[in-house]
């Protein structure tokens, strides 16, 4: 097995075109073509399908890559193939297949040329795949999104924790690649127990984004004024604006188009044209700004992002993470603002109240951090690095000003009590 740096280099030239290693990737790969268990946490963006896609082209044997979402995995297929001379070089293996695509599949797979099979969790639960598996040569298993095997991620999928069972009828010994871009330490722990890998060698990445200014503001019955004044001073500027309600999305884009803003809405109510139409107005900025639930920004990787409003805070300090980091992808500017009201975490915790009662007491731990983010007055890079297990110096660190409470500091007194409030939840979410 190619093991040194320069054989390294090659094959990511050869195959992906790329001069250079992004973060931690030449790390990750040197880890895993060593055959060893690897934990690699990079935030989304950092480069995480690189880190099981090299090393399973240039070594012997088919990679199984565990993915949730039939779409992403289609993409990174579709993509792979592009490298190669070779379509049967990645596959997809599930239920849509016809028995002569699987048979195909299988063909592949024994004649040692794909070297990537993309599966669903549920589908390798299947008899017939398990027993086919079992009786290939097998290069490791990357489980990619691996958060979603703890119930303390922002989307836990149950099937993820037959993974090891599976592996253990599959190959007991077979190398496993967890890979996540949720750093919170807890579903940290849950990936390594779950996987059974306590020993993987863990890489992980920093998490902060210096070029994205945090700020939080109060939500006041005038929010409206307040969003349309924010987005006209930065008119010709492309931003997102998200909203937690349908209703509220389009009640907004309405009123910022009424305001000669060009905005158009995004939801999962809209059917997929319109979805994919307004999408595409945005990327190809025929309009600067859409107003969007959540629903919108999987896999959007639109650069030049300037800034991310919340009109509503959101449900844990992932999700503001992951979507504040919609913006400044370019390393330029990205104007990250929430409005706050304690009146909309009342409302999160009515929604929450209707679910199983385990997922009760998450989701309000996960609230009472959100709480805490935008009451804090101490420095919010801090507070969010902090909360993902990364210590951050908020004097000289990099982007250490980019925060509204360090531009224009509360009383001395309350970041006192701030820091106090974040010592005693650190205690709680480490214990
Ligand atoms: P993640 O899964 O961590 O969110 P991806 O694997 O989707 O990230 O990669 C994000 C982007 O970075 C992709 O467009 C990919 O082509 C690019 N990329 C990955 N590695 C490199 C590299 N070494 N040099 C340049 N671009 C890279
Ligand atoms: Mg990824």
């Amino acid at each position: 097995m190619p093991l040194h740096k320069t054989d390294l280099h090659a094959s990511l030239k050869k195959y992906f075109g790329f001069s250079d290693f992004k973060g931690l990737q030449e790390d990750v790969i040197t880890n895993i073509v060593q055959g060893n268990n690897t934990f690699a946490i990079m935030p989304t963006g950092g480069g995480k399908s690189l880190c099981y896609q090299l090393p399973a082209l240039i070594q012997e044997g088919t990679a199984i890559v565990v993915s949730p979402l039939i779409a992403l995995m289609k993409n990174q297929v579709d993509a792979i193939r592009g490298i190669s001379s070779h379509h049967g070089i990645a596959h997809v293996l599930n239920s849509s297949l016809t028995k002569s695509e699987v048979k195909q599949v299988k063909q592949d797979i024994s004649d040692g040329i794909t070297k990537l099979l993309y599966v669903a969790p549920e589908s390798l639960t299947k008899e017939d795949y398990v027993d086919f598996l079992k009786s290939v040569k097998l290069s490791f298993i990357a489980v990619d999104e691996a958060h979603c095997i703890s119930e303390w991620g922002h989307d836990f999928r149950p099937e993820y924790r037959n993974l090891r069972s599976i592996v253990d009828r599959l190959n007991p010994t077979m190398a496993i690649i967890a890979l996540t871009a949720t750093a919170t330490p807890k579903v940290q722990e849950d990936i390594l127990k779950n996987l059974g890998i306590p020993e993987a060698k863990t890489f992980k990445a920093s998490f902060n984004r210096p070029n994205l200014y945090y700020e939080v503001r109060p939500k006041t019955a005038d929010v409206d004024s307040d969003i349309i004044r924010f987005v006209k001073k930065n008119a010709g500027k492309s931003g997102i604006i998200y909203c937690l309600s349908r209703k509220r999305v389009e009640q907004l884009a309405q009123i910022l188009q009424v305001n000669g803003v060009s905005a158009v809405p995004y939801h999962a109510g809209f059917d997929a044209k319109t979805r994919s139409k307004y999408q595409d107005m945005f990327l190809m900025e025929d309009v600067d700004v859409v107003i969007a639930t959540i629903a919108f920004g999987m896999g959007i990787d639109k650069p030049d992002v300037r800034f991310v409003i919340h009109n509503d805070i959101p449900k844990s300090i992932e999700s503001y993470y992951q979507e504040t980091g919609r913006a400044g992808r370019d390393g330029g500017e990205g104007h990250c603002l929430a409005f706050y009201a304690y009146k909309d975490i009342e409302k999160l915790e009515k929604f929450i109240s209707n679910k199983p009662v385990a997922e009760q007491e998450i989701g309000s731990a996960l609230l009472q951090e959100v709480v805490a983010y935008a009451e804090t007055s101490m420095s919010r890079r801090k507070f969010m690095l902090h909360y993902f297990g990364e210590e951050f110096d908020e004097v000289n660190g990099e982007g250490a000003d980019m925060d509204d409470n360090i531009q224009n500091p509360k009383e001395k007194q309350e970041a006192k009590d701030d820091v106090v409030k974040l010592i005693r939840t650190v205690k709680e979410t480490s214990e």
